[in-house]
């Protein structure tokens, strides 16, 4: 009886002192709400570096940068109650960008990969990305494993650029700024075929005629979100944050507006 007692009474106190704790605590959270409502930049930003060339992930809407990783870097931007606001850069300098605190995030379609976490920190991946071959219709090239001694249009400093560099030695690797610079090259018969993520493949190959995807995939791989190294508390939040949007289903609905199913 005793023993039930004492628990039962921690129990109360404990319940009290919360209780005391929330009534005191809360008159003042009113107030820091006002303060913050009558400054003038009420939202702290949440800066994402990104590079715009890369449908459906993040493309211009006339002068709107939307997609896939625009509408989660949104949702994830009010779950934290920031203003989401988005750098358009060269992939290249996104890195760059976030190591030196000029964006707080790198949203892009980015693989997490082993040379890029020596720099920067990653979140919880959100997809899964394959890097695939394009080719024109009808082309030798069969299989990734044809690609030895070819010459091959990549997106510079992406991960299907750093594959091919390491796989093939000995084929012409040619680097573009934009995906759709590599697949101009490739109708042009600049290039014999384009490594590049599938989904913006896909978007490539529906906007031009005579091409086609190699049905074997090259790499799987993961996309997750770039943080400075260290900014930890930012990493919490936006895990914290971009788990709850899958657990409800909001990162697939995004999904599934911009890819259709197979
Ligand atoms: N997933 C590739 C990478 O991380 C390509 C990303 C991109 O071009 N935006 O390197």
């Amino acid at each position: 009886m005793k023993i039930y007692s004492r628990i039962m009474a921690a129990v109360v106190i404990g319940t009290m002192v919360f209780a005391t704790g929330c009534s005191s605590t809360k008159p003042t959270e009113p107030a820091k709400t006002e303060e913050k409502a009558a400054d003038a930049t009420a939202k702290e930003e949440l800066v994402m570096a990104t590079n715009a060339a890369f449908p459906p992930y993040e493309f211009y809407e006339g002068t709107d940068v939307v997609g896939i990783d625009a509408e989660i870097a949104a949702a994830i931007a009010e779950k934290l109650g920031m203003e989401l606001k988005i750098e358009d850069m060269e992939f290249g300098s996104i890195i760059t960008a976030v190591q030196g605190g000029k964006a707080d995030m790198g949203m892009a379609g980015m693989t997490v990969n082993e040379e890029r976490l020596v720099n920067v920190d990653f979140s919880n991946s959100y997809a899964t990305g394959y890097q695939v071959v394009i080719v024109k219709n009808g082309s030798e090239i069969k299989t990734p494993d044809d690609l030895a001694n070819k010459s091959i249009g990549v997106q510079e400093s992406t991960t299907g650029d750093i594959y091919i560099t390491d796989d093939y030695p000995n084929a012409d690797v040619q680097r573009y700024n934009k995906g759709t610079e590599a697949v101009q090259a490739l109708i042009q018969g600049k290039v014999d075929a384009v490594v590049i993520d599938r989904e913006p493949a896909k978007v490539f190959v529906e906007q031009n005629e005579g091409l086609e995807i190699l049905p074997t995939e090259y790499v799987v791989e993961e996309y997750a979100i770039a943080l400075a190294k260290g900014n930890t508390e930012l990493l919490e939040k936006i895990n914290k944050a971009l788990e709850e949007l899958k657990a409800d289903g909001t990162v697939q609905t995004i999904i599934d507006k911009y890819i259709s199913a197979e």
